[in-house]
């Protein structure tokens, strides 16, 4: 039988770092953070990091791989992670990693990503090919504008050419309809180990400034000239109705069985994933996107959600349920299982 004593945890110092780290701790590992000069309080001040490493940068980290292989470390994915490294750098990586990295491919890219949906049978906002078929409220999406800060809406072919004219030259955009109803993230956790799909909880972004402009008039938006962004600033937990979960079981379950035929991504999608989207008034989910590894909407739940309490007699986040999957792999000599 493995021993979990003789690996670490370890990710990098941001976004859902804490509750990785606090989990890894929870389940019986000692743990590595790799953080940026400066940026280690946190991290320090929480107590969740045996080890920290500092480096300048996230994208050194291929500087001191080698520390990590040494350790038998097992790299812990999460939404900055690719971002900082890049996603074809992830692939090559030599550290054990959790996860399927042949994924990334399918989650980065809006074309494939919208066929593992459609192959999922999700409901999808249209997609328009060109600004002349706008013909209801869209969403313009620039690629890798983070935090959809430079996004715009447009309700016909005239007014996004109006509003274009500011992105000129930027032709890395998808126009989507606009879904007018909540937004609702829904966090999963696919374990391999046992074949199931638990559903961890919801959560929806506090972004600025779309979730402040409802804060002042109408005529006051429009004297202001104040244009609508999407820049995330927080989490804010949701509990669903709870009619609501045998559906979200359902497109859970059809997003993992559809993952197993992605090219490239063999083996499929497991550990944590979200599926981001709207529920319109008819209580139709709309997703726009799905992200194959743990989500910062997550992060409200360090002591678990509601959802994981009626599973676990005990405090179930996220990070700990990764910490527990791989602890469970590595004492029935599976660890390859949940490595990729
Ligand atoms: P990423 O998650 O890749 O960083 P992002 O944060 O830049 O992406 P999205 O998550 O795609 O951007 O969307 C930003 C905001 O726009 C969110 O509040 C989301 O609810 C809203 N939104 C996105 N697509 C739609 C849509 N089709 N209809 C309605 N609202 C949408």
């Amino acid at each position: 039988m493995g021993n979990i004593k003789d690996h670490k945890i370890v990710t990098l110092g941001s976004h859902t770092a804490l509750q990785i780290l606090k989990g890894a701790k929870e389940e019986g590992f000692e743990t590595i953070c790799i953080c940026e000069r400066g940026k280690e309080k946190p991290y320090i001040s929480y107590g969740v990091a045996d080890e920290i490493i500092l480096v300048d940068k996230f994208a050194d980290f291929f500087k001191i791989e080698q520390g990590i292989i040494d350790q038998k470390g097992i790299v812990i994915p999460h939404g900055s992670f690719v971002a900082y490294i890049g996603a074809e750098k992830v692939k090559n990586m030599e550290a054990m990693h959790y996860g399927t990295k042949g994924i990334l491919e399918w989650e980065s890219d809006r074309t494939k990503e919208r066929e593992w949906l459609q192959n999922a049978k999700i409901k999808l906002p249209k997609v328009f090919e060109s600004p002349d078929d706008i013909d209801r409220p869209v969403i313009i999406k620039f690629h890798g504008a983070h935090g959809g800060q430079g996004y715009f809406l447009a309700n016909s072919p005239e007014e996004f050419y109006e509003r274009y004219k500011e992105y000129q030259g930027d032709d890395d955009y998808a126009i989507q309809e606009y879904i007018v109803g909540v937004p609702v993230y829904s966090h999963y956790f696919y374990s391999r180990l046992n074949d199931e799909l638990e559903v961890m909880g919801f959560d929806k972004r506090y972004e600025s400034n779309a979730d402040s402009i409802g804060r002042i008039a109408a005529k006051d938006q429009v004297d202001v000239g104040i244009r609508t962004t999407y820049t995330i600033t927080g989490n804010v937990p949701i509990v669903l109705r709870e009619s609501l979960l045998p559906m979200i079981f359902e497109i859970g379950q059809n997003v993992v069985d559809a993952s197993r035929k992605l090219k490239g991504a063999e083996g499929g999608l497991f550990g944590p994933f979200c599926l981001e989207g709207i529920i319109d008034p008819q209580l139709n989910y709309y997703v726009f996107e799905i992200s194959a590894r743990i989500v910062a909407g997550t992060n409200p739940y360090v002591h678990g959600s509601p959802y994981t309490w009626l599973r676990y007699d005990e405090p179930m986040s996220t990070g700990r349920r990764i910490a527990r999957d791989i602890k469970e792999a590595i004492e029935s000599d599976n660890l390859q299982k949940v490595l990729g």
